[in-house]
């Protein structure tokens, strides 16, 4: 999970209809996410959802809540998660450490916070499954970190490639990965910074949506 820069402009349809759905809301968030749901950050399409960043929100046209997040984690989040970070204003990448470890992902974090403590409850649940440690996940939730496990897999590749010989094009390969439309990128984030020789040659290319 990272930060998400959105638009300033409010799309038209908030402000003239009662929909918070209108096509020109999907249109933006769609490019505002770069096609990626904002928790999980894999792909959204074809089946996205608008979600209500916090669901007791009693304005369902507010700008500032809506995201677009995946069918997987739409459901997961629901209303159980309604205090974790905001997406728009926090830098999540810096303030949540999400490591890749095979065949677990860990979250942890140095500030403490109501939302803090939640946003990490919520990437468990959806990266590990049910329980915390050892992991439980069901068919459904095995085959989501599958799909999480070949994206980083193939990420160490190039950094192994980059690593036995640095040349333009290994750097090249690593860098396309780092890109904002790019999965996984608070995994790859802490992947470049728990590393000094790497931070040191990719650290511009993990500054993704700073203000
Ligand atoms: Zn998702």
């Amino acid at each position: 999970m990272i930060r998400v820069k959105k638009s300033a402009d409010i799309p038209q349809s908030l402000l003239t209809t009662t929909n918070y759905n209108g096509e020109d809301v999907q249109r933006q968030l769609l490019e505002d996410q770069h096609d990626k749901c904002y928790i999980c950050e894999c792909e959204v399409e074809p089946n996205f959802h608008i979600e209500h960043l916090d669901s007791r929100n009693p304005n369902r046209r507010d700008w500032n809540n809506l995201f677009l997040s995946c069918g997987y984690c739409n459901e997961r989040k629901s209303s159980r998660f309604d205090n974790i970070l905001n997406p728009a204003t926090e830098n999540i990448e810096e303030i949540i450490e999400q490591r890749y470890e095979g065949d677990t992902a860990r979250f942890s974090s140095d500030k403490a916070s109501i939302n803090v403590e939640e946003t990490i409850l919520l990437l468990e649940r959806l990266f590990n499954g049910n329980a915390k440690y050892p992991k439980l996940r069901n068919p459904h939730e095995e085959l989501f970190f599958d799909r999480v496990k070949m994206i980083l897999n193939d990420f160490l590749k190039k950094i192994d490639a980059f690593q036995k010989n640095e040349s333009k094009e290994t750097q090249k390969n690593v860098q396309e990965e780092l890109s904002i439309s790019k999965a996984l990128l608070g995994f790859k984030y802490w992947i470049i910074k728990d590393n000094p020789q790497l931070y040191a040659v990719f650290k511009d290319d993990i500054k993704w949506n700073k203000q």
